[in-house]
C-alpha cells in the first residue's frame, strides 16, 4: 500500500501526512460493508484534504469509498463510474493497491448490473493485486467478493473454498462483523445448493454471531434466513424474519436487498397459496429493479412472475412470462458459461497462488485457537507422508488423543477454561510431535500425532509419555481440582502400507477401546 506518485505542482507529501490518512482510509475501508452510510462523510472529507496535501493515492482510495457507498445505495451507475476511473488512475500510476480496490467495486458493480463474467474477471483481479501487507480484514474482504463472484458463476466449491478461508480470518483476528458477513455468504450457498441441514446450521451460526456483534441481521441477512426457513416450508418465519423490510422499519445497506427480500416473499407466500400477496411483493421487487437498474433481479422477478401465474393456472401468461425471462437471462446465461471457463482458467492461473503470501496460506493450514495444524492440513498432506512411507516401505504411526470428560470442565468452569486447557495441551503436543512428527487438532478435543518412520513399540511409548505428561500437567491454576486426562488410541502401518482412513479409523477403534477401558490410557493395536 504503498505509493511513489506524487502529482505535478504539488511538494512531496510529508510520511506522517500521508501515513494519517492511510490510516484513517483503511478503518473506513473495513467499516465500510454495513455502515456505508456512516463512511461518506468521513471519506468525502479525507478526499478532500488529500487532495489539497497532493497525496493522490488517499484521494483514489477515499473516492473508491463513495463508489462503494454508492453502489450499496443502489446509485450503480455513478459507482461503477468511479470505479472505472479510480482503476485507470491505478493503471497509469502502478498502485496495486488502488487497483486491486477497484477491481473489487467493479466486481460488485458487474455483479449488480447482472454481468457475472465481469464479476468475476474482477473479482480474481480484486484478490489477484493485493499485496502482502495488506491488513487481513481487508483480505478477507477482498476474498468475500471473489466467492460471490465464483458461486454466481457456478464455481461453488472454488467460492466456498475462498469463505472458509475469509471465515478463519475473520475468526483469527476476531472480527465478528467480518464473521457474520462471511457465515451470511455461505448459508445462502448452502441454500442455493439445497443443502438444509448445512444451512440452518449455519443460519444458526449467523444468529450467534449477530448476538457476539451486537448488531441485528441486516436486510441481507435476514433474506438468507428468510430462504432458509423456506426451505422448511415455514412460511409464517419468513414473513416474520422480513417484517422489518416490508414494512420500512429496517434500513436497507445493499443496493438489491430489498428487491432480494421482496422476491423471497413473493415465492414464500405462492407456496403458501396466498397469490395476491405474492403478486403485491412482486410489483414491489419489480419496482425496485427498474428503479435501481438490478439486470440480474429483473429476471428473476419474470421468473417468479411466471411461477405465479402458473401456479393459478394461467398458463399462457405463465408462458408468455417465461419468453420474457428467457430474453431477459439470455444475455445472463451465455455470459455465465462463459463465466465458468474463464474462472476456472483465471482462478488457476499461477497469478493468485504466486501472490498470495506465505503466512497467508501457512494461516489456512492453522487452527486458530491454538496454533496447532488443522484438519485440512492432515487432509492433504497424509495421503503423501502414507504413500512415501509405503514407497520406502518404513512403518508409520498416528495416534488419536481425545481429553476425556472435556465437557466437564467447561460445564462446571467454562468455556473459556476449556480454551485455555485446549492451548496447554496444544504445547504439550508439539513437545511431543519433535523431529518429522505432525501434531494436529481435527476438532473440538480431538487432536492427531502422525509418526512418520516409528514403529508400533516406539509409538505406544511415546504416546504413554504424553498421557503421564497430560495428567502431571500444573493444572492447579486452570481448572482448580479437576483432572485433565486424555485417552489414547494408536496404531501403525509396519511396512507404510495403509490407506488414511483404514489408518484413521483403526485409531478411532483404539481409542474408543481405551475410553470404554476406564479412559486415561493408551491402547495400541491388538497384537
Ligand atoms: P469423553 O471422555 O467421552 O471424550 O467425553 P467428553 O466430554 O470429552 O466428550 P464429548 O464429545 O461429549 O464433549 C466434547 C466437548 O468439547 C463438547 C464441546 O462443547 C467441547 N468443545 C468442542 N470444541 C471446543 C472448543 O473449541 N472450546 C471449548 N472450550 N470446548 C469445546
Ligand atoms: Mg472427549
Ligand atoms: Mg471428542
Amino acid at each position: 500500500m504503498t505509493t511513489k506518485a506524487v502529482e505535478r505542482g504539488h511538494a512531496p507529501v510529508a510520511d506522517d501526512v500521508r501515513a494519517a490518512f492511510a490510516a484513517t482510509l483503511t478503518e473506513l475501508e473495513i467499516r465500510g460493508v454495513i455502515d456505508y452510510r456512516s463512511v461518506r462523510e468521513p471519506a468525502a472529507a479525507v478526499e478532500h484534504e488529500a487532495r489539497a496535501a497532493g497525496d493522490e493515492e488517499a484521494v483514489q482510495r477515499a473516492a473508491l469509498l463513495g463508489a462503494d457507498a454508492l453502489l450499496r445505495a443502489g446509485r450503480i451507475g455513478e459507482g461503477g463510474r468511479l470505479a472505472h476511473q479510480a482503476r485507470a488512475w491505478a493503471e497509469a500510476h502502478d498502485s496495486p493497491y488502488v487497483l486491486a480496490r477497484a477491481h473489487r467495486e467493479l466486481s460488485m458493480f458487474y455483479r449488480l448490473v447482472g454481468d457475472i463474467s465481469d464479476a468475476l474477471t474482477h473479482g480474481v483481479q480484486c484478490v489477484a493485486n493485493l499485496t502482502d501487507d495488506v491488513p487481513p480484514a481487508i483480505r478477507a474482504r477482498h476474498l468475500m467478493t471473489l466467492a460471490v463472484a465464483l458461486d454466481d458463476g457456478g464455481s461453488i466449491e472454488e467460492g466456498d473454498r475462498r469463505s472458509r478461508e475469509a471465515l478463519q480470518i475473520a475468526n483469527e483476528i476476531g472480527d465478528h462483523a467480518l464473521t457474520l458477513l462471511v457465515l451470511n455468504n455461505m448459508t445462502y450457498s448452502a441454500y442455493e445448493n439445497g443443502d438444509e441441514t448445512a444451512a440452518r446450521a449455519l443460519a444458526e451460526r449467523m444468529r450467534l454471531a449477530s448476538g457476539r456483534a451486537r448488531r441485528p441481521l441486516s436486510a441481507n441477512e435476514l433474506d438468507t434466513v428468510a430462504r432458509v426457513e423456506m426451505m422448511s416450508g415455514r412460511y409464517a418465519s419468513v414473513e416474520t424474519a422480513l417484517a422489518g423490510i416490508l414494512d420500512g422499519s429496517l434500513p436497507v445497506n445493499e443496493g438489491d436487498a430489498a428487491a432480494e427480500c421482496m422476491l423471497t416473499l413473493a415465492e414464500a407466500r405462492r407456496l403458501d397459496g396466498r397469490f395476491g400477496d405474492a403478486q403485491s411483493a412482486i410489483d414491489r421487487a419489480i419496482l425496485e429493479c427498474e428503479t435501481n437498474g438490478l439486470g440480474r433481479l429483473r429476471a428473476r422477478a419474470r421468473q417468479e412472475q411466471a411461477a405465479l401465474h402458473a401456479a393459478q393456472g394461467n398458463f399462457r401468461e405463465a408462458y408468455e412470462e417465461h419468453l420474457l425471462f428467457h430474453a431477459d437471462s439470455a444475455a445472463l446465461h451465455s455470459t455465465q458459461r462463459e463465466a465458468r471457463a474463464r474462472a476456472l482458467q483465471a482462478v488457476f492461473e499461477a497469478n493468485e497462488a504466486r501472490r498470495a503470501s506465505e503466512h497467508f496460506r501457512e494461516m489456512a493450514h492453522r487452527d486458530a485457537l491454538t496454533g496447532l495444524h488443522n484438519r485440512r492440513y492432515v487432509n492433504e498432506r497424509l495421503p503423501a507422508i502414507l504413500a512415501e512411507a509405503a514407497a520406502r516401505r518404513t512403518p508409520i504411526s498416528v495416534a488419536i488423543a481425545d481429553l476425556d470428560h472435556f465437557k466437564r470442565i467447561n460445564d462446571t468452569l467454562s468455556h473459556a477454561t476449556g480454551d485455555t486447557v485446549l492451548q496447554h495441551i496444544a504445547e504439550l503436543l508439539k513437545e511431543a510431535a519433535d523431529g518429522p512428527a505432525i501434531a494436529a487438532r481435527m476438532g473440538g478435543e480431538e487432536f492427531l500425532l502422525i509418526f512418520p518412520g516409528m514403529d508400533g513399540a516406539e509409538a505406544r511409548k511415546r504416546c504413554e509419555l504424553l498421557r503421564l505428561r497430560i495428567r502431571t500437567h500444573g493444572w492447579q491454576p486452570v481448572t482448580g481440582a479437576l483432572p485433565v486426562t486424555t485417552s489414547i488410541g494408536v496404531t501403525t502401518a509396519v511396512d507404510g502400507r495403509a490407506t488414511v482412513s483404514a489408518l484413521l479409523s483403526q485409531a478411532d477403534r483404539n481409542l474408543y477401546v481405551a475410553k470404554r477401558g476406564g479412559r486415561d490410557r493408551v491402547v495400541a493395536d491388538p497384537a
